[in-house]
């Protein structure tokens, strides 16, 4: 039988490990922290009873994925659940873009701009799942359906404000750039719409879903599955030497590609470390969970039954915070997405007091407190907020360092998603996943397609260790 070692046990390192034990591979996970799932942990962070997710919350690609629908995480408890509304993005004076899984009921709220909504999203979103197996994936390979991926592609390519510039009102230019800010990049850069527009059609297809029980319920799942098949996870256990590594026939990554070249030092290729050493991290987040008495008070009434709310105001004023923030410095109005999960899955409350999840966008490494920045922000478009808030917990960029090694400068993305980063992944190659040594793999959100709790990094990475083992003739 064949052996893996997979360091990290996010949704990519549990992907991988799943999909390598179902083929018949003996599989260990070794993960740092004390409790398993990196990115979708969740806990009660405040209150008792009261559930919060610490990291990933809205999941539109994952919901979607058909590699995690192929596992059945059904079986093992995981659920996912819609609100009523997908995303809203208020704006000063109560009024708001409404974005709703369907195209049309999205095009019928936003008036002048509904046809050019319509244009953009009713082909891809139909064709999404088609797409998918050419966007959740590597880009520079033969595509599977070259037509369509043309039609998403062409646009994709164009900076968000040009693409912005083509809505008559501010609301729909508000509610594009709001989602293309997910970025984390300046949004006149060429591909700056393409995060964006791929969350949206993702989201118009599948739902902007959150998982019953909070994010951890994904990895749970996966843990699960994976222990099914033989495999089995060891907790507090933080690799930072080669030496470290149990010998096993595959090793993957679920880490930064910094950290791998830390760990496996001068066994790489002096090119693959130069590559890796020179990895970029992006802008940073600044998390604040509140417990809030009775919701927000949202003014725009929308907001109350959205899912996610994205605070910035107009296009402009997002466009003019993220260009500051990459450049390093703190704006004093940040972009803030904040997550109303409990209300598509009421049991994370506990009576009428509501998790609230947020987090501000901030320069990587900030050292301040945004925790005021984020309060004004929400108080903003929802005046009377603040009395409502019964309790807080909060994780600086340091915090999300400590928490997880691979946000760097709290970097939640798992590094930068400027254009060589994303088209190309951690270095220039067709294989990102292969980080240059027989059987040695990256599968974090370093590598295509990125960031998110699909899985689809380390279904890719597996694949690719799974096509070594037949090379080398190692049963499994
Ligand atoms: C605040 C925040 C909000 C987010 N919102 C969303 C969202 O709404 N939707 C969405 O889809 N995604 C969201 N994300 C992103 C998503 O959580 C990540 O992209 C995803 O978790 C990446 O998965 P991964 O498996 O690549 O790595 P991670 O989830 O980062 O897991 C890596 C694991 O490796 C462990 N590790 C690191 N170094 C070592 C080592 N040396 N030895 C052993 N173990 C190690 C870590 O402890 C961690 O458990 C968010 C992230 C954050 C932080």
């Amino acid at each position: 039988m064949s052996t893996a070692v997979v360091v990290g046990s996010g949704p990519n390192g549990l992907a991988a490990a799943a999909l390598l034990a179902r083929e018949g591979v003996q599989v260990t996970v070794l993960e740092a922290a004390d409790e398993i799932g990196g990115g979708t942990r969740s806990s009660e962070a405040i209150l008792p009873g009261l559930v919060h997710d610490h990291c990933s919350a809205i999941h539109p690609m994952a919901v979607g994925s058909a590699f995690l629908q192929s596992l059945e995480l059904g079986r093992y408890g995981l659920e996912w659940r819609l609100p009523e509304i997908d995303c809203v993005h208020p704006l000063d004076g109560g009024t708001a873009g409404v974005l709703h899984r369907s195209v049309a009921q999205t095009a019928a709220g936003l008036g002048a701009d509904g046809a050019r909504w319509r244009r953009l999203f009713d082909g891809p979103a139909a064709a999404y799942d088609e797409l998918a197996e050419d966007i959740m994936g590597p880009l520079l390979r033969i595509p599977h359906h070259p037509l369509r991926l043309a039609r998403f592609g062409i646009p994709a390519l164009v900076p968000a404000s040009m693409l912005a510039r083509a809505f008559a009102t501010e609301e729909a230019r508000a509610l594009f750039g709001g989602v293309a800010a997910h970025a984390f990049q300046p949004l006149h850069l060429p591909l700056s719409s393409s995060i964006g527009l791929g969350i949206l059609t993702a989201g118009h297809r599948h739902g902007w879903a959150v998982a019953a029980g909070g994010s951890r319920s994904i990895t749970d799942a996966l843990a699960a599955l994976l222990v099914d098949l033989g495999g089995k996870i060891e907790t507090g256990v933080r690799v930072r030497s080669a030496y470290q590594l149990p010998p096993a026939d595959i090793t993957l990554f679920d880490i930064a590609p910094t950290a791998v070249a830390d760990i496996l030092g001068d066994r790489l290729p002096p090119r693959i470390a130069r590559a890796y050493r020179k990895f970029r991290h992006g802008p940073g987040a600044f998390k604040v969970d509140f417990a809030v008495e009775g919701g927000v008070p949202w003014t725009a009434k929308s907001a109350r039954r959205a899912g996610t709310v994205h605070l910035g105001g107009t296009f402009a004023e997002v466009a003019a915070t993220e260009r500051e923030i990459s450049a390093g410095r703190m704006p004093e109005r940040p972009f803030v997405l904040v997550g109303q999960q409990y209300l598509a899955d009421p049991q994370r409350s506990v009576g009428d007091v509501h998790p609230v999840w947020t987090y501000a966008h901030v320069p990587n490494g900030y050292a301040g407190d945004a925790t005021e920045a984020i309060t004004a922000q929400v108080e903003r478009f929802a005046p009377g907020f603040r009395e409502r808030i019964v309790g807080t917990a909060v994780r600086s960029t340091s915090g999300f360092t400590e928490y997880n090694a691979n946000y760097v400068g709290g970097n939640i993305m798992t590094g930068a998603k400027n254009i060589p980063q994303l088209v190309f992944g951690p270095r220039l190659t067709l294989n990102p996943y292969d980080v240059g040594l027989p059987g040695y793999y990256l599968c974090s959100a370093a590598t295509p397609p990125g960031p998110g709790a699909h899985g689809m990094c380390g279904a890719h990475a597996a694949e690719a260790a799974l096509r070594y083992l037949s090379r080398t003739n190692r049963s499994r």
